[in-house]
């Protein structure tokens, strides 16, 4: 509850900051910095999902809905934010966010894409800016001298910074979308789930999962109630809305099953045992209802004797699943999980690498592989997948330790000493990122790697 609160703030902080610095028209530099600035707020203060296999799912599908927009007004990024209170939201810049609790609540890949197409719509139709507009009257300067000294300046702690008085006068008007930009989202976010190929019905599915938690479910805020008010009456809307679609035969999922495994997957890591086995009971019930499928069922079993530390017989039941769904992500990551635990790495590595072929450039996997033959040594080849990873660190956080040791064993030792800073230095440990990027200095031959490790040394100085 007080982190959520933070983040709701914590984002009109910012947007007031901003407003304050560059006026109310953010030109598109302004606004890439200010979803840069945002983005990094965020991955510092609340942190990242650290399960990649989901972040990317997410992503994907995200990807899909934007490819069937028109002109899409930016090229839009999506990520999953380490927080359980379901929320989604949308920062200038075309960064969207989705809090992994959302995941646990919905049933249905379609109910995501949903909830994604309609902050893509807030995105396009560019409501933060409007927002910003209609808050002209909030712009506390104190406020936002305050923020700013937190943000900009030195080693503030944020809240102190911030003081009772202006969290209260903040959060009460926190960043809440009106009714009508909520309605305006509807009808573009429904355009783009059915040019994507979705069942509109799922955005009213989508809602009605997140009101029967606010009624019914857990105790607690829900964040994105608060964010996008007016749920039942944007139910009604929707379904006046859905029914110009009704005739068209359009899909809840593409990929059969993945969003029953991936949801699967996310609870298995997130949450306790008994919990986790509440769930797995409740699949069961559904199951016999015939809502939940059998391969759903058996992937469930499998993660919850993996749990509990009964490999065999979850070996058994995994190798199953991925026997009936090769090309899926979570299947074939939790075996090769599985064989890993066991010892079997060679086993763990061709899993991965049978998947591979079908879903190419799939960063989880690449890294798994990675990780694998480094396991059996195999330095080079490792080497190799960890560069494809790279592309999106922030889903690894290990990743850059890891390849410094491996391009240690390959004898790159400036290399892995660049590498090793670089690990460090995302983790704000100033003085070991220092000594591995000093090491680095004395031992890189190549004068282009050089300069830059000169470069990340300055940008060290900055970090507090
Ligand atoms: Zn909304």
């Amino acid at each position: 509850m007080q982190n959520k609160r933070r983040t709701v703030f914590f984002l009109l902080c910012v947007f007031i900051l901003f407003q304050a610095s560059f006026g109310l028209c953010l030109d598109r530099y302004d606004e890439a910095k200010l979803g840069r600035e945002v983005f990094r707020e965020i991955e510092k203060r609340y942190g990242l999902l650290d399960v990649p296999e989901v972040s990317l799912y997410i992503q994907q599908l995200g990807n899909r809905i934007v490819s069937a927009i028109e002109n899409p007004s930016y090229r839009y990024k999506f990520f999953v934010v380490d927080q359980e209170v379901p929320n989604a939201f949308t920062i200038p810049g075309g960064y969207v966010f989705v809090n992994w609790g959302l995941l646990t609540i919905l049933e249905r890949e379609g109910e995501l894409a949903a909830i994604l197409s309609h902050e893509l719509a807030h995105g396009e139709a560019r409501h933060i800016h409007k927002q910003l507009e209609t808050q002209k009257a909030l712009a506390v300067a104190s406020l936002a001298a305050a923020v700013a000294g937190a943000l900009l300046g030195t080693d503030t702690n944020f809240s102190q910074a911030i003081g009772t008085g202006a969290m209260a006068s903040a959060s009460a008007v926190a960043l809440k979308y009106s009714r009508e930009h909520e309605r305006e989202a509807d009808q573009l976010g429904l355009r783009f789930l059915v040019s994507a190929g979705y069942n509109p019905l799922n955005a009213i599915n989508a809602l009605k999962h997140l009101a029967e938690r606010q009624w019914g479910g857990r105790p607690g805020v829900l964040d994105y109630l608060m964010t996008h008010p007016g749920a039942a009456e944007r139910i009604d809307t929707l379904r006046v809305l859905a029914k110009r679609w009704e005739s068209r035969s359009l899909a809840d999922s593409y990929l059969p099953d993945s969003f029953q495994l991936a949801k699967l997957f996310l609870i298995a890591r997130k949450y306790d045992l008994p919990t986790y086995e509440g769930f797995v009971k409740s699949l069961d019930d559904k199951g016999e209802k015939g809502v939940v499928s059998p391969v759903v069922r058996e992937f469930a079993r499998g993660l919850l004797l993996t749990r509990k530390g009964n490999y065999s017989a979850a070996k058994f039941l995994l190798a199953d699943v991925w026997s009936r769904r090769p090309n899926d992500i979570f299947a074939a990551s939790s075996l090769a999980d599985l064989y890993f635990r066991l010892g079997q790495v060679e086993q763990a590595r061709s899993v991965v690498e049978r998947t591979l072929r079908s879903r190419k450039g799939n960063l989880a996997l690449h890294y798994r592989l990675a990780l694998y033959c480094q396991e059996l040594g195999l330095n080079e080849q490792a080497l190799q997948h960890f560069d494809v990873a790279k592309k999106a660190p922030f889903l690894f956080p290990d990743l850059d330790y890891r390849l410094g040791i491996v391009l240690g064993k390959l004898g790159r030792l400036g290399e892995a000493h660049m590498t090793l800073g670089d690990y460090y230095a995302r983790r704000r440990d100033v003085s070991l990122a220092r000594f591995h990027y000093q090491k680095a200095l004395n031992l890189l031959k190549n004068p282009s790697l050089e300069k830059k490790v000169r470069e990340k040394l300055v940008h060290l100085g900055k970090i507090k």
